[in-house]
């Protein structure tokens, strides 16, 4: 079956552009050109990712998302940006997006982008299906069947992204990890030595756990990265 992918960008050319190249890929592809109306599809069909511009007519790229997520809506969203401004990725990226293109961007990587995201997607369906599990660590509990993160059976709430990045690292727990290998196993590649994006979600972690228990769950390892350790 043909992977559909929504895209959400007012640019015309550009967007008939990405619409062609996904097509030729093989892609069935859904193409709006605002926020407003790229939501209600979002909310109706069923996409495999979204391409989502920021600034659009109607409703901003960072509210769709925004809105999206808050509707329980887990669907890989790509951000295409066309400033290359730190503080619009990164409230894209709070709002629950997955990943940012910074315009003009290559086509190829756009692509290479997606098919890794679809191949991460379709891992995770059958992980899913298979073998969830349950880790707990000091008051902490986060449960892969359910998917559910609680502390001393509060139950807290975080992004998909949150969730990966905590599992990855409960997983690998008395481990340091490096910042390399955590954007290469949560963000499925690298973002051309931007590693930042890492530290912005475990200042988010550590806010909805770590300062909200009075615990030090993730620690800060020294020019490596970040670990969970035992005790
Ligand atoms: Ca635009």
């Amino acid at each position: 079956m043909k992977n559909k992918i929504l895209v959400i960008e007012d640019e015309v050319k550009i967007a008939r552009f990405i619409e062609l190249e996904l097509k030729y890929e093989g892609y069935e592809v859904v193409l709006v050109n605002d926020g407003r109306s790229g939501l209600e599809m979002a909310q109706e069909g069923q996409y495999d990712l979204i391409l989502l511009d920021l600034m659009l007519p109607r409703m901003s790229g960072i509210e769709v998302c925004r809105r999206l997520r808050q509707g329980g809506n887990e669907t890989h969203i790509i951000m295409l940006t066309a400033k290359d401004d730190v503080s619009d990725k990164v409230m894209g990226l709070d709002m629950g997006a997955d990943d940012y293109m910074t315009k003009p961007f290559a086509i190829e990587e756009l692509l290479a982008r997606i098919r890794v995201a679809l191949k991460r997607k379709e891992k995770t369906e059958k992980e899913v299906d298979g073998n969830g599990k349950i880790y707990k660590l000091k008051g902490l509990e986060v449960d892969d069947i359910k998917r559910q993160v609680t502390y001393n059976s509060d139950l807290i709430e975080l992004t998909k992204k949150e969730y990966e990045l905590l599992k990855y690292l409960l997983e690998n727990k008395n481990i340091a990890l490096d910042r390399e290998r955590i954007l290469e196993k949560v963000w499925g590649y690298d973002y051309y030595g931007d590693t930042n994006v890492i530290d912005v979600y475990v200042r988010y972690l550590r806010s909805k756990i770590d300062q909200q228990y009075s615990v030090e769950l993730i620690k800060t390892v020294r020019g490596v990265g970040y670990a969970i350790y035992e005790d």
